[in-house]
């Protein structure tokens, strides 16, 4: 069995809330939000992290940055704006190494971040 989190969400073994997914990507809802709207962009297919991507990845993030900005039009925040983040290792404070973009908004956010 597959034990990343992210992946077993992807196959649909553990439930989170789906507001987009496709044959390449899924976005749910964060289940600790840090804004009014908070929700993650990842790929079905697992990749650890920002620091491994290679040149066989670029087709994939920019699809995966198309994505994610058509459904936080779909989830109303292109008129206030909004903030992406994807956190990378330790220092980047990332907790589940399946790379996944946070995408936030609904509230003024501050900067820069802590
Ligand atoms: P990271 O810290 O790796 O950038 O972000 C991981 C995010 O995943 C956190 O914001 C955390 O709240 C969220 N998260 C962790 N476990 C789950 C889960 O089981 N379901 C959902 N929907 N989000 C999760
Ligand atoms: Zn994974």
């Amino acid at each position: 069995m597959n034990e990343c989190l992210f992946c077993r969400i992807a196959a649909g073994s553990i439930p989170a809330d789906i507001i987009h997914e496709d044959d390449e990507f899924l976005a749910f809802r964060d289940i600790n939000p840090q804004a009014p709207t908070h929700f993650l962009v990842i790929p079905r297919s697992h990749i650890a992290a920002l620091s491994d991507l290679s040149a066989e990845h670029a087709d994939t993030m920019g699809r995966l940055a198309v994505t994610a900005s058509r459904v936080a039009r779909d989830e109303g925040l292109d008129q206030r704006g909004y903030r992406w983040v994807v956190n990378c290792g330790e220092d980047g404070c990332q907790t589940v190494p399946h790379l996944h973009l946070h995408v936030l908004g609904g509230r003024p956010l501050g900067w820069p971040p802590g």
